[in-house]
């Protein structure tokens, strides 16, 4: 039996991490399930450093209140866009100033890329997740997707930026809000991300 706090309390992020590492005897608690508190400030300024922050805060933290070391899963992600220089990146959260508000963010993408040719809109979301294991050990996994900003917003599905991106898998065809979690999961930055983790703890559980 494992057992891995996972440093968010995203109810679509904790879904995707219990089915795609689902390892025998592995369980999940997210931190809220666990009573484990950690809020630590995201400064830094890549996705695999905030991701870091956010795994050894919640490691510190479940030790404080478990009594005891427990592994820990956390994530970071962003929009990366090439004609703003990899904007809105870590401060994709906060583009447009208010933490967490998807539809001002939209708009002032929109905004941002008005004047720039389409072909000049391509962009990638991003995902790194940091595992530390219980012994302090720690993994790190990236994952991506490509594709680029469309004019408008499109479909229902996701969050965030996804009405707005258009995977190079559909040919610009389809924005990311178009299409079900399920399919989402097999070609997002957060699921790539997720199978090159898998693959990498594989080899340790098989070790073991
Ligand atoms: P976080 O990793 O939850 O902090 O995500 C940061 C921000 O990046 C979110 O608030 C969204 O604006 C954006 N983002 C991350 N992943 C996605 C996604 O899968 N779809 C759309 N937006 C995303």
């Amino acid at each position: 039996m494992k057992e891995v706090l996972i440093a968010t309390n995203n109810a679509h992020k904790v879904e995707e991490i219990r089915t795609a590492l689902n390892f025998e005897g592995w369980t999940f608690t997210t931190l809220a399930e666990a009573g484990v508190t950690s809020d630590p400030a995201e400064d830094a300024d890549s996705f695999e450093g905030n991701a870091r922050i956010k795994a050894r805060a919640a490691r510190a933290a479940a030790r404080e209140s478990l009594g005891r070391f427990v592994a820990v899963l956390a994530d970071d992600s962003g929009l990366e866009v090439d004609a703003l220089d990899g904007a809105p990146g870590v401060f994709s959260a906060r583009y447009a100033g208010s933490d967490g508000d998807d539809a001002a963010n939209n708009a002032k993408l929109l905004a941002e890329l008005a004047a720039v040719p389409d072909a000049e809109c391509t962009a990638r979301f991003v995902c790194t997740l940091v595992f530390i294991d219980e012994d302090g050990t720690e993994s790190v996994a990236r994952g991506t997707i490509e594709g680029s900003i469309g004019r408008e917003p499109r479909g229902s599905e996701g969050f965030g930026y996804d009405p707005l991106f258009l995977p190079d898998e559909y040919g610009g065809m389809r924005a990311l809000a178009e299409v079900s979690q399920a399919e989402k999961n097999g070609i997002s930055h957060r699921g790539n991300a997720l199978r090159v983790l898998k693959k990498a703890l594989s080899q340790s559980v098989d070790e073991r």
